[in-house]
């Protein structure tokens, strides 16, 4: 077991992230009008209005996992499990084999137990202290600067206007802990496993992100639906979408992540898979061989490495995607124009 979940809602965050990069579509997914190139110039208005609306998709998602892609370890290794001197190793294997015993869900065992033996020792964690633990968690090199270097790097090659980057974490792991990390606000929205400290004796889950869970939160991202209140279910058509999958790359590191890949590959998004620097690679070639990932490269996000570069290869894909989308409206235009 090497990756946790949760999930919470940074709606005002996110609205200072769309801020801060560019125009970004309505997140509701309805037709508004786009503010990208094209927008507000003048146009003739009868014949404009018989030309289809200016390509709109001109966000780009990219969404990670935490523990293990960007981070080294599970989260509650680097202070949970410490503060109550229990042995990483043996916490896991206590996990899973409860769970076998139980015909227990396994990420609902590990939020139970971590609070089980909290209490066996006397120890009592809240919100706030969980919190506090997330600037003790390690993170992969160059993680820091990264979004920023991918923001950079798609507003130089952009090419058109309105092209937007928004990351997302979708994890195993835990909210609260993943809110202490340097990092936390570079996430346009943090979808992770996270408590309620007032329900029972001890904290109760309030939401857990399974594997296969974890595809609800793509489906949210691809449609535009992240309020957790808003039902994901009803259709949409695919036009109506404002993150197409074929503008998505999702980054893990293991079999936690085979079915967020999956479901990437399979709507014409885009995968990668990292493996710890100068560490085995053998999961991530397994990933590769099975066709999982588009790419595979060791966990190193600094500028130049080769993670850096064979995603800036897949943004000049989609890149070049939404450039094409654009000439093709502007060609239609100009032909309705006559
Ligand atoms: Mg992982």
């Amino acid at each position: 077991m090497t990756e946790r979940i949760g999930g919470r809602d940074k709606r005002g965050k996110g609205a200072r992230a769309a801020t801060r990069t560019a125009v970004a579509p309505s997140g509701s997914g309805s037709q508004s009008r786009p503010e990208g190139a094209g927008a507000g110039k003048a146009r003739a208005p009868a014949q404009a209005e018989a030309v289809a609306a200016a390509p709109t998709k001109k966000t780009i998602a990219l969404v990670y996992d935490f523990d293990g892609t960007l981070s080294p370890r599970p989260m509650q290794e680097y202070s949970f499990l410490p503060q109550l001197g229990i042995k990483a190793s043996d916490f896991w294997a206590e996990c899973t084999a409860i769970a076998r015993a139980e015909n227990a869900d396994p990420l609902i065992t590990y939020m139970h137990l971590m609070y089980k033996k909290a209490k066996e020792k006397g120890i009592r964690v809240d919100r706030k202290d969980l919190v506090a633990q997330g600037a003790a968690v390690e993170l992969y090199p160059g993680v820091t600067a990264w979004f920023d270097e991918i923001d950079a790097y798609v507003r130089e090659r952009a090419g058109v206007e309105g092209v937007v980057v928004k990351h997302y974490l979708v994890s195993s792991g835990l909210t609260e802990i993943i809110e202490g990390t340097s990092i936390y606000d570079k996430f346009h929205n943090v979808f992770a496993s996270e408590y309620w400290f007032d329900a029972y004796d001890l904290p109760f889950p309030k939401r857990v992100i399974t594997d296969t869970g974890k595809t609800q939160y793509l489906f949210r991202i691809n449609k535009g639906i992240e309020d957790l209140g808003e039902s994901i279910n009803h259709h949409m058509p695919e036009t109506s979408r404002p993150i197409p999958f074929s503008n998505m790359i999702y980054f893990g590191d293991g079999d936690t992540d085979v079915p967020s890949m999956a479901v990437m590959r399979k709507n014409g998004g885009y995968a990668v898979a990292v493996h710890p620097p100068g560490k085995n690679r053998g999961k991530c070639v397994d990933l590769f061989k099975a066709g999982r990932c588009d790419f595979f490269a060791p966990a190193d996000y600094r500028r130049g490495s080769d993670l850096f570069k064979r995603t800036c290869l897949l943004l000049d894909r989609i890149l070049a995607d939404i450039r094409v989308q654009e000439e093709v409206w502007r060609l239609g235009r100009s032909m309705a124009r006559g």
